[in-house]
């Protein structure tokens, strides 16, 4: 993919290569004492490209953590960054573990040990690498990530700037939690306010009444599908998960669904729907947009030609195979690429650092003063109707909302919004303006890569 992208683009050879490979790639193999005996675990901190400082990524927990893999989600994470002016360079990390197996506690002591291991090799570090959760972590995991930090460097002010997607009460923001599905619902809204890209995959009109299939409820599968269902009127006609998918042309309750699956550890059994115990054949069914939320490679040669959906967006990172990528393109299959679809989260980590650094909450300061001017303006309004009798009178519903000033949730949801905007625009005129850029995926690589060789060239290297 990456290849496809260069091959379009006029960059010195030897930049290419710089920008191509993965910087440094940190193993660690440590031991914890559980259960009466010392269990080794095997983890990983690949920083891709330092265009920019600090690096960014998440870590996961999951038996499938290798090398390789960490290493192209640490260069898809420098792609991301560049794609919505996130300005950090690319990092991911991970942990070979299972970690179901395992109970809170011991949890705690493998990843305080994890952390321990990173932070003395400054692979986490505010000023140089930032981790956030991934597959198999959340926020309890960046909360022990963040204080064993803190316990290591007793004086640095910026300590809880050393991790992203904390609790609240630990120095997170309001709105990282959904912010990877609300940034996926926010691409989808870009993409429909824009005809010739619907025609591009055969959709017209709204988001309203469309089928959706979604693959994995975990964090962004479950926020993506909901707000989609309760603020745009999508109907989540399919929900693919670990052991079976259910089906529901008339849509399914996706709370619901979230809360059966929580109680009985799977979708099977869930009444109302019809269960399909091959989930994988789901992918196929037809609908208008099919989100993989889940795992790597998902959609690849062997299904590919079979997938019906005509827009796929890519909440997952790299769900669709580069084989499958092909298949799909000649089909005409619109896909709305990772790097994009799913930053949202790396967004908000952006502003959760920044309100780290900055030691105070968004919209603290200006808050009440926002109000006061707003409510001159109602005063004023309200004096005006006392003259123009009761046809003019405000609305009491106007006036209560237009009087709150914006707290926190609002401003990071509004940044994240512009910021979705803004990168598929910047991703859809280059697709639409150079006829040789057949698709959006390689559009997002010009771009992102552009960026990043714009500021490797500035610094001079
Ligand atoms: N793990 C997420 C991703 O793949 C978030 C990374 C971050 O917030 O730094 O984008």
């Amino acid at each position: 993919m990456f290849n496809r992208a260069v091959a379009l683009m006029d960059l010195p050879p030897g930049l290419e290569e710089k920008i191509r490979v993965c910087n440094s790639t940190y193993t660690v193999r440590f031991g914890v004492r559980l259960r009466g005996q010392i269990q080794t675990f095997t983890g990983y901190r690949s920083v891709h490209s330092e265009h920019m400082e600090p690096v960014k990524g998440g870590i996961r927990y999951a038996m499938g953590v290798n090398q390789d893999e960490v290493e192209a989600l640490a260069a898809l994470m420098t792609y991301k960054c560049a794609l919505v002016e996130a300005p950090f360079g690319g990092s991911k990390g991970g942990l070979r573990i299972d970690p179901r197996q395992y109970d809170e506690h011991e949890l705690e002591l493998i990843t305080r040990r994890f952390a321990y291991e990173l932070i003395k090799r400054d692979l986490i570090d505010p000023a140089q690498n930032v981790p956030a959760p991934d597959m198999g972590t959340g926020e309890r995991e960046m909360a022990w990530i963040a204080d064993q930090y803190a316990r290591m460097n007793t004086t640095d002010i910026n300590a809880r700037a050393c991790v992203t997607g904390k609790p609240l009460n630990a120095g997170g923001i309001a709105g990282r939690v959904e912010a990877t599905g609300r940034g996926v619902q926010y691409a989808l809204r870009e993409f429909f306010r824009h005809p010739e890209d619907m025609a591009a995959a055969g959709l017209a009109g709204s988001l309203d009444g469309k089928r959706v299939i979604v693959q994995g409820l975990g964090n962004v599968g479950y926020h993506a599908a909901s707000f989609l269902r309760d603020e745009d009127g999508c109907l989540i006609t399919g929900i693919i998960e670990r052991d079976g998918a259910l089906v529901d042309p008339r849509g399914l309750d996706v709370d619901a669904v979230r809360d059966w699956i929580a109680k009985h550890g799977g979708v099977s059994g869930f009444p109302g729907a019809e269960y399909v115990e091959n989930g994988a054949l789901v992918l196929e069914q037809a609908c208008d947009i099919l989100i993989p939320a889940a795992l790597e490679g998902v959609i690849n040669r062997t299904n590919a030609a079979r997938v019906k959906a005509p827009l796929i967006i890519e909440a997952a990172n790299g769900p669709i195979t580069a084989a499958a990528d092909d298949i799909l393109r000649d089909k005409g299959t619109v896909i709305i690429p990772d790097m994009y679809a799913n930053a949202g989260g790396v967004t908000v980590s952006y502003f959760e650092w920044v309100k780290n650094l900055s030691h105070i909450r968004f919209g603290r300061m200006q808050r009440r003063a926002e109000e006061a001017r707003t409510r001159l303006l109602i005063d004023e309004l309200e004096r005006l109707d006392r003259y123009l009798g009761d046809a003019w009178a405000l609305r009491p519903e106007f006036k209560e909302k237009y009087l709150r000033g914006s707290d926190e949730l609002e401003l990071v949801r509004s940044g994240l919004d512009d910021t979705m905007r803004i990168a598929y625009q910047s991703m859809r005129e280059v697709w639409h303006a150079r006829p040789e850029v057949k698709d959006l995926r390689t559009a997002a690589y010009i771009v992102s890569i552009g960026k990043v060789a714009a500021s490797y060239r500035a610094k001079g290297i």
